[in-house]
């Protein structure tokens, strides 16, 4: 491991390596990137349902998304490897006429982003989802241009044009502490050496809050516990199938392999780094599941994790500079959109190191937005 670098990021999940590409890509000099774990992705992003979207109730969120899926769309130019963004669509079931009064408006603000979303009639679901039942659907927006991808296949492509352009990867490498001179970063202290730096970027997912205690400084991310189920395979899933989201009962599903993914937030889940399978909450999103889709009763369920929700008090991201330490960089707590969000966050960083404009206006996201009591609810979170 170097024992100095131009910048040292902390965490080797889709955002780090995401961060580091986008970096590297901008010739910043030495870039570390450290894992505490033995592999890359092994905490929130390997968890990850795959869903990508650009149908959010905030401009930044939808201006986020819709950067990162024209970066998902050319990924292989960018990187050089092959990874599908499979643009099947996500189509949000309406049931109840306060939220066809929420997802107008934002259907309103996302069409002035220029985003081609669409409101559907109820017998206008079935072409994109046959066998979901819609007898208490009023009404559903679907966008074509969001869809499904695999969180291994996206970091692998940056892991490995990350490692091409000189990015040096320590695994089993934890962050313990940092040295802080006058209150700049000086050096990262890790379980394998310390590294002398002036910068460093904390995209620790969950563990984002402990990383800014570390200096003193308060990071607003709490773990939540988020499972999912997968199915065996199943005839009547088309190709063609796209996210479902039952806004009512918060039910997500996809195809998955020759099956389905189906997962559902529970909101009553209190904080915690506990990534234990409950059987009640599988047992829950079955039951949404069966409801929604009866033809399900004959599946059978191949595969089922928990993971965890790296969420803000206002379900938007943090991207910005640490105000109580010099060096310190914050690009995390994405309240289970970090997928999604990747290519555009490593965009926007780059940008913001580098002293050029962002991309996207990020304003919103800045890690000031609490104290300043600047924060707007994003409400769209599966
Ligand atoms: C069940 C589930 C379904 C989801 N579905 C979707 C979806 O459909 N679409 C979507 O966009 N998002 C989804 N998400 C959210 C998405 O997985 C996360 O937002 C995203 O993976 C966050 O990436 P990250 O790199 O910030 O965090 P992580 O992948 O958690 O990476 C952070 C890394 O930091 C490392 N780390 C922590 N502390 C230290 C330390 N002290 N030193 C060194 N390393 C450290 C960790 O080991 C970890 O590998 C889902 C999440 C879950 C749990």
């Amino acid at each position: 491991m170097r024992s100095k670098a131009d910048v040292v990021i902390i965490g080797g999940g889709i955002i780090g390596v995401a961060v580091a590409f986008y970096l590297a890509k901008a010739k910043y000099g030495q870039i570390v990137l450290v894992e505490k774990d033995r592999f890359l992705g092994a905490g929130s992003t390997s968890k990850a349902a795959g869903g990508i979207r650009a149908q959010f109730s905030t401009k930044v969120n939808i201006e986020m998304s819709m950067l990162s899926e024209k970066l998902f769309c050319r990924f292989k130019e960018d990187t050089g490897s092959e990874a599908l963004f499979d643009q099947v669509g996500y189509l949000f079931l309406l049931s109840e006429e306060a939220d066809i009064v929420e997802y107008r408006k934002s259907y309103e603000l996302q069409r002035s982003c220029g985003l081609k979303v669409e409101m559907l009639k109820p017998q206008e679901i079935a072409q994109y989802a046959p066998h979901v039942r819609t007898d208490d659907i009023l009404m559903a927006t679907f966008c074509h241009d969001d869809g499904l991808a695999d969180p291994h296949e996206f970091l692998q492509g940056y892991e490995k044009a990350d490692r091409q352009m000189g990015v040096e990867i320590n695994l089993e490498t934890e962050v313990t502490g940092f040295a802080v001179t006058s209150g700049k970063i000086t050096a990262v202290k890790t379980n394998n050496g310390t590294i002398a730096t002036p910068l460093v970027i904390n995209c620790a997912g969950a563990y984002a809050g402990q990383i800014g205690k570390l200096v003193g400084a308060s990071v607003p991310v709490l773990p939540y516990r988020r499972q999912c189920v997968t199915t065996g395979p199943l005839d009547f899933v088309k190709p063609f199938f796209p996210m479902v989201v039952d806004v009512k009962s918060g039910l997500y599903c996809h195809k998955e392999s020759k099956g389905m993914l189906l997962g559902w937030a529970d909101k009553k889940v209190s904080p915690g780094f506990d990534v234990s399978i409950d059987p009640e909450y599988t047992d829950a999103i079955l039951e949404r599941a069966l409801d929604r889709i009866p033809q399900l009763e004959t599946a059978e369920i191949a595969n089922k994790w928990a993971g965890l929700y790296e969420t803000t008090p206002d379900h938007r991201a943090i991207i910005g500079w640490e105000p109580h330490v010099e060096g310190m960089f914050h690009v995390t707590g994405f309240s289970g959109h970090g997928l999604m969000h990747a290519p555009a966050a490593g965009v926007v960083t780059a940008e913001m190191i580098t002293g050029e404009k962002p991309s996207v206006d990020i304003t919103d996201l800045s890690p000031e937005r609490f104290a300043k009591g600047a924060v707007v609810e994003e409400t769209n979170v599966i």
